[in-house]
C-alpha cells in the first residue's frame, strides 16, 4: 500500500474532564448520567448532533424488554428510567400497560416489559436530561486517537470544525459501539469475523398515518405469521441480507450504507404502486451496525453463564429473544487488561458470539453503561478498585445485581 507520512503537530488542550464518555448512544447516555450523579465532572463526545445512537438516529425505536419473560423484572436503574423517560410524552405502541399500571403476575407472564417510543422526542428528553445533571456534551467531534502514557490515557484527541484538540481526562468509558478507543488505545479487542447484515429502518407516512418500516433485518422475535408466509417478506428481507460488513471498515461502511439506501429507495417505490400517497418522512441517518468490534475484557461472558451468580456482578439483563434466560453482568466483562482507566460499555462489552446478540440490545446497553460510569466516577485504576463498594452504590441506585436479590 502506498503511504504518506503526516508530521507531528501541535495539539491545543481545549479541556479537562474527570470523567470523558466516548459516545453518546444508550450506553453513553446511562454512563454520563451516572458519573454525574455519582459526583464527577462528565464531558460526552458525540461525532453526530443528536444523543441516542441507534436507538435514536438510526431509529431503532423498540426498548427491548427489562424483564426475564417469566414475569420478573431484571433491569431496573437507569435502564427502567430510561424507558419511562422515551415515552414521557407517549409510546408509539406496544405500551407495557401490566408493568406500568400495575398488572397482575399472570398479566406480567404474558406481557414482555417492552415499548416503542418517538426517536425524536427520546433524543431531546436525554440530552436535557444530561445537561440538567451537568454533563457537557460536545457534539460534532470525532474521537480519532488516544494519547497512552503508562499503561493510561492521558488524553483523548477529538477532531471537529476546529481541528483537533486534547482533552485530559481521568477515566474514559468507551461507548462508541464499536470499541473505537479501545483500539485507539491498543486495548485487546475482536472483530467479529460474521459481519453484519443490511438494514436501513425508515418511518413513511400514508393514508393519515406514519408507521415505522424495520427495512432489512430487524431484532423482533419472528412472527411466523408474517414472515414465513407472507412471501413478499421473504423475498424482501433475503434481498436486502445479501452483502455483509464489518462496521469497522470506512471505505466498507460508506459503500453498505449507499447499497442500504438504494434498496430503501425501491422499497419506497414498490410500497407507491400499492399506496399513492406514500412518502418516506425520516430515514435512518446512521449506519445500522449491529455487532461490529468488542473489548476483549479479563472476562468474556458466555452461554455457561446463564443463571450463574457471579461475584463481581454489576447488573442483570434477560434475553430479549428468548423467556427463561438471565444474565449477571460482571465488571470484569467492561474492563481489560492493558489500560487502566478504561472501561467498556453498550454493545462492545467482552462477551463470547452467542452472548454478543443478548447484550447489544438497548436494556443491557444502559445497565453496563450505568454500571462503568458509577465506576468512572468513584475510582482511578480499574486494576485495582473495591468491586464490593462499586456494587453497594449501584444497588444505593437501585440496580439488581443477583436473580435472588429482592427489589421494591
Ligand atoms: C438493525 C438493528 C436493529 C436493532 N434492533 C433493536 C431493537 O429492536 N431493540 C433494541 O433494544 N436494540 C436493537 N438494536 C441494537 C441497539 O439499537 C444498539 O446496539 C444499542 O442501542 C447499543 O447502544 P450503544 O450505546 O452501545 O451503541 P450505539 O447506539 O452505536 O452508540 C454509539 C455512539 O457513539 C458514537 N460514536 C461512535 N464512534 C465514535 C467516535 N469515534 N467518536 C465520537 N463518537 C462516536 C456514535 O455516533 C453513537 O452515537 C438493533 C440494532 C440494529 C443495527
Amino acid at each position: 500500500m502506498h503511504e504518506i507520512f503526516e508530521p507531528g503537530r501541535r495539539i491545543p488542550v481545549i479541556d479537562e474532564t474527570e470523567v470523558l464518555v466516548a459516545g453518546g448512544g444508550i450506553a453513553g447516555i446511562a454512563a454520563a448520567l451516572a458519573a454525574a450523579r455519582n459526583g464527577a465532572r462528565v464531558t460526552l463526545v458525540e461525532k453526530e448532533y443528536a444523543l441516542g445512537g441507534m436507538a435514536t438516529l438510526g431509529l431503532i425505536t423498540i426498548f427491548l424488554p427489562l424483564c426475564d419473560g417469566m414475569g420478573q423484572q431484571v433491569v431496573y436503574g437507569i435502564g427502567e428510567e430510561l424507558l419511562r423517560l422515551s415515552i414521557t410524552y407517549g409510546a408509539e405502541a406496544d405500551y407495557p400497560g401490566a408493568w406500568l399500571d400495575g398488572g397482575s403476575a399472570q398479566e406480567r407472564r404474558a406481557q414482555r416489559f417492552k415499548v416503542r417510543y418517538n426517536p425524536h422526542m427520546f433524543a431531546m428528553l436525554a440530552e436535557k436530561l444530561l445537561r440538567e445533571n451537568g454533563v457537557s456534551i460536545l457534539y460534532g467531534s470525532y474521537i480519532c486517537a488516544a494519547d497512552v502514557q503508562d499503561g493510561r490515557i492521558a488524553h483523548v484527541i477529538v477532531e471537529n470544525k476546529s481541528g483537533r484538540g486534547a482533552i485530559k481526562v481521568k477515566n474514559v468509558v468507551d461507548c462508541s459501539g464499536d470499541a473505537d478507543v479501545c483500539k485507539l488505545a491498543g486495548e485487546d479487542t475482536y472483530t467479529n469475523p460474521e459481519g453484519n447484515g443490511l438494514a436501513n429502518w425508515y418511518y413513511y407516512y400514508t393514508n393519515g398515518e406514519v408507521k415505522l418500516n424495520m427495512f432489512g433485518l430487524a431484532d423482533v422475535v419472528p412472527d411466523p405469521e408474517i414472515h414465513m408466509t407472507d412471501p413478499d417478506e421473504v423475498e424482501r428481507l433475503a434481498s436486502i441480507g445479501e452483502m455483509r460488513f464489518s462496521g469497522v471498515d470506512g471505505i466498507q461502511l460508506s459503500e453498505a450504507v449507499q447499497i442500504a439506501h438504494g434498496k430503501m429507495f425501491d422499497d419506497i417505490l414498490k410500497r407507491r404502486a400499492t399506496f399513492s400517497d406514500l412518502v418516506p418522512v425520516t430515514v435512518s441517518g446512521i449506519p445500522l451496525v449491529r455487532m461490529s468490534r468488542r473489548l476483549r475484557g479479563r472476562y468474556e461472558l458466555s452461554e455457561a453463564d446463564v443463571g450463574r451468580k457471579l461475584p463481581d456482578s454489576v447488573g442483570m439483563t434477560g434475553d430479549w429473544c428468548r423467556c427463561g434466560p438471565t444474565y449477571e453482568i460482571p465488571f470484569s466483562a467492561l474492563v481489560g487488561g492493558r489500560i487502566r482507566n478504561l472501561i467498556a460499555a453498550g454493545r462492545i462489552i467482552s462477551t463470547s458470539d452467542a452472548v454478543w446478540n443478548v447484550t447489544r440490545v438497548i436494556p443491557p446497553s444502559a445497565v453496563s453503561g450505568q454500571a462503568a460510569g458509577t465506576a468512572a466516577a468513584m475510582f482511578s485504576d480499574f486494576d485495582n478498585c473495591s468491586i464490593p463498594a462499586l456494587q453497594e452504590r449501584l444497588l444505593g441506585q437501585r440496580v439488581k445485581l443477583h436473580m435472588d436479590q429482592k427489589m421494591d
